[in-house]
């Protein structure tokens, strides 16, 4: 069983790893909402553990945003001691369930045992998206228009699949720089880099049907060209 788990205290999502571990469960950890997002966008998880309170992006903002690509991951979100709103909120935003801090972990390994229970069979695999004349295959890693591949370097390609994956969309700054970031890279901080690959994206997405709108103060959205030449 594949495990997300998004906390923010290090202490807790230490110990929580731990014991969520040696309970037979795999865990991927996520330090705050923007690496949450794009890591339960991206990958299958079985289930998912969600702090409201995150910095970057809070858990609610999170749970909509998953929620609205993946509506059948379980999810169960932790909330503070005297937050009822959160907790009202989160099973509105689409929790399946919810734990008020502290808790003793044997309550949550039974909530999140008796989700996966309740969970109905995972859905096959999104299919390549295909969207206006671009074609996406994210298994075998190439995107074309019109069946000439595009030569994507790793980021662009990066921020290409982040874009598609939330099409129609805002993608907001902080959820690029997380989708750069991995073990091995630091993502690029300079300042104007951003710009830099969505001009090039722009260039190479010319033809596809597809632009990259920019959304001032917020991010960018992928969405169909309103005009088509
Ligand atoms: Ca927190």
């Amino acid at each position: 069983m594949n495990l997300l788990l998004a906390e923010d205290d290090a202490i807790l999502a230490d110990a929580l790893t731990a014991q969520l571990q040696q309970a037979g469960f795999s865990v991927e950890h996520a330090p705050n909402g923007a690496v949450a997002e794009y890591l339960m966008l991206r990958r299958d998880f079985d289930a998912a553990v969600l702090d409201i309170g995150l910095p970057m992006v809070d858990g609610l903002t999170v749970l909509k945003h998953v929620r609205a690509v993946k509506p059948a991951l379980p999810v169960l979100v932790l909330t503070a001691l005297d937050g009822l709103d959160d907790r009202v909120a989160g099973l509105n935003a689409g929790a399946d369930d919810y734990l008020t801090k502290p808790f003793d972990f044997p309550e949550l390994e039974a909530r999140l045992r008796a989700l996966l229970r309740r969970t109905r069979p995972m859905p096959s695999p999104t299919p390549p998206a295909d969207m206006g004349r671009l074609a996406f295959d994210r298994d075998a890693r190439r995107a074309s228009i019109d069946g000439n591949l595009l030569e994507l370097s790793p980021r662009e390609w990066d921020l290409l699949d982040l874009l598609l994956s939330q099409r129609n969309k805002v993608v907001h700054k902080e959820q690029i720089t997380a989708a750069w970031t991995d073990d091995r890279n630091e993502a690029p901080n300079a300042p104007g880099m951003i710009e830099v690959y969505i001009h090039r994206l722009r260039r190479k997405l010319e033809g596809s049907g597809l632009s990259i709108r920019t959304v001032r103060g917020l991010g960018y959205l992928l969405e169909p060209e309103s005009n088509p030449r």
